[in-house]
């Protein structure tokens, strides 16, 4: 039985999902207009770990991340390097992509992004209009806090009565105060603009993600994540705009927060300017001690992110691995292992640990635990030879079930792509650039005749075996 933590009644709660053994999980994805850093890869190693538990428990998860690819900061850092918004947005939600990849993250089902759902979200706008939850000011369109009665619920946050009708235009809040936000906003010179029934504009940052979850998931949904910082006034405004025009409530049935990570006692955040990128990150750290470096906290906990923690997490992680070589050497085969059943217990009731630790709102650093103890009771027993082939092979069996989840334990396969596979698709790729189409798809079918496959992905052509 899961339990998760359950930000909207701050209770540990029983998880079951809306519709028996599937799950609709929405997780706030970034805002393309930089680099990422690990932060984020803290967050979203963090929720990732959380699906694969739930898969691994036979649950079927719908993901759905969001790519926000208009916002204020992107139209400041677009204007600051000179360029448009769309190439901007562009680069970084490749180079997003990639570091997911890099990191080991499995991919969300769909990253919709707002510039393809500019028509829903008007859609949207215009219901609260309509029902009176919204209102138009100057050629902006602004969400009336004081008309949803259930505002603040999930942060707490009280509306002031001398505050009703201040309006708040940036997608940031300046300051943590309940405020009316903007829905729609009117396109300021220079701007990037779609036409809308109000004026010339674009879509404020919170719409979004209730627009994409009602098209994507449904109406309502299982699992709602994203870190801490977003509770207020993100997520609080998500709850106001579905739940004001939603006919079955509440709209998220777990809300999941996930915890900082700090550096020298700071937040680590683009604003303060104390972050590290991902991509400087991974050329110091392999991408699985960065992963077992987040599993070492509980997806809640702050995480500290420094040279000691990291060293730790490296650490583990050898331990783990020389275990892993001893079992797959392991070739004993006496018939009378005096051990055996004592081993056969201890895997059982290592598996039912990790289990517990890991259904106790997912209290990763206790499974590593019980993996370690397991380590530690086992690894004497390989000096004294009583330990035959049969089970090192159990005990395998258990670790690649488990790194299912973790995804650190054993290193990745690497697909070998023969050098001329290589070549083809490259040169499938400036045919394709060229519109040279007929002659792409020659190319592309010479590929799948020598038995590998093209899949064109947002990062880039992918290449498969068949
Ligand atoms: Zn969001």
């Amino acid at each position: 039985m899961i339990k998760v933590y359950n930000s909207l009644t701050r209770k540990k709660e029983i998880f079951k999902p809306l519709k028996n053994k599937q799950v609709a999980f929405y997780v706030c994805g970034p805002t393309v207009y930089g680099p990422g850093h690990i932060g984020h890869a803290r967050t979203y190693i963090a929720f990732d770990i959380i699906r694969r538990y739930l898969e691994y428990r036979g649950y079927k998860v719908k993901y759905v991340m969001n790519i926000t690819d208009v916002h204020d900061d992107i139209i400041k850092q677009a204007d600051k390097e000179g360029g448009d918004i769309f190439s901007l947005s562009e680069k970084y939600t490749g180079q997003f992509l990639r570091d997911q990849k890099k990191l080991g993250i499995k991919p969300a089902n769909v990253y919709p992004k707002v510039t393809e759902n500019i028509k829903e979200i008007i859609d949207f706008i215009k219901k609260l209009e309509q029902e009176g939850f919204a209102y138009e000011q100057n050629g902006s369109v602004y969400f009336d806090i004081s008309k949803y009665k259930d505002y603040g619920k999930l942060s707490g946050i009280k509306i002031k009565k001398a505050k009703t009708g201040t309006r708040v235009e940036a997608d940031k809040y300046e300051r943590d105060e309940a405020v009316d936000f903007a829905l729609w906003k009117k396109a300021k010179k220079g701007e990037p603009y779609w036409e809308s029934p109000w004026r010339q504009g674009r879509p404020g940052w919170h719409i979004e993600c209730s627009v994409m979850i009602k098209k994507f998931l449904g109406e309502q949904i299982d699992i709602h994540a994203g870190a801490q910082d977003l509770m207020f006034p993100h997520h609080e405004n998500e709850i106001a705009q579905t739940e004001a025009l939603a006919k079955k409530k509440p709209f998220v049935k777990y809300w999941l927060h996930g915890g900082l990570l700090m550096t020298g006692g700071q937040k680590m955040s683009k604003s303060l300017g104390n972050f590290i990128t991902i991509e400087q990150v991974l050329e110091k750290w392999e991408p699985r001690v960065i992963r077992m470096f987040v599993a070492s906290s509980r997806y809640q906990s702050k995480l500290d992110w420094s040279e000691k923690n990291l060293l730790q997490a490296k650490k583990n992680l050898e331990r783990m691995e020389e275990f892993v070589n001893k079992l797959k050497t392991q070739n004993a085969k006496r018939k009378t292992i005096t051990q055996k059943s004592r081993i056969s217990k201890l895997l059982k009731d290592s598996k039912t640990k990790f289990e517990e630790a890991m259904e106790d709102n997912f209290n990763t650093p206790e499974a590593l635990a019980v993996l370690f103890e397991m380590i530690k009771a086992i690894n004497p027993l390989f000096d004294k030879n009583e330990i035959d082939e049969k089970q090192a092979k159990e005990i395998l069996e258990f670790l690649k079930d488990i790194d299912k989840i973790f995804n650190f334990i054993f290193p990745r396969k690497r697909e070998t792509v023969p050098q001329k596979i290589k070549d083809l698709a490259k040169m499938r790729e400036k045919c394709r650039t060229s519109k040279q189409w007929r002659e792409a798809d020659k190319i592309r079918e010479q590929i799948e005749r020598l038995g590998f496959e093209l899949k064109d992905a947002p990062t880039g052509p992918e290449i498969k075996k068949k």
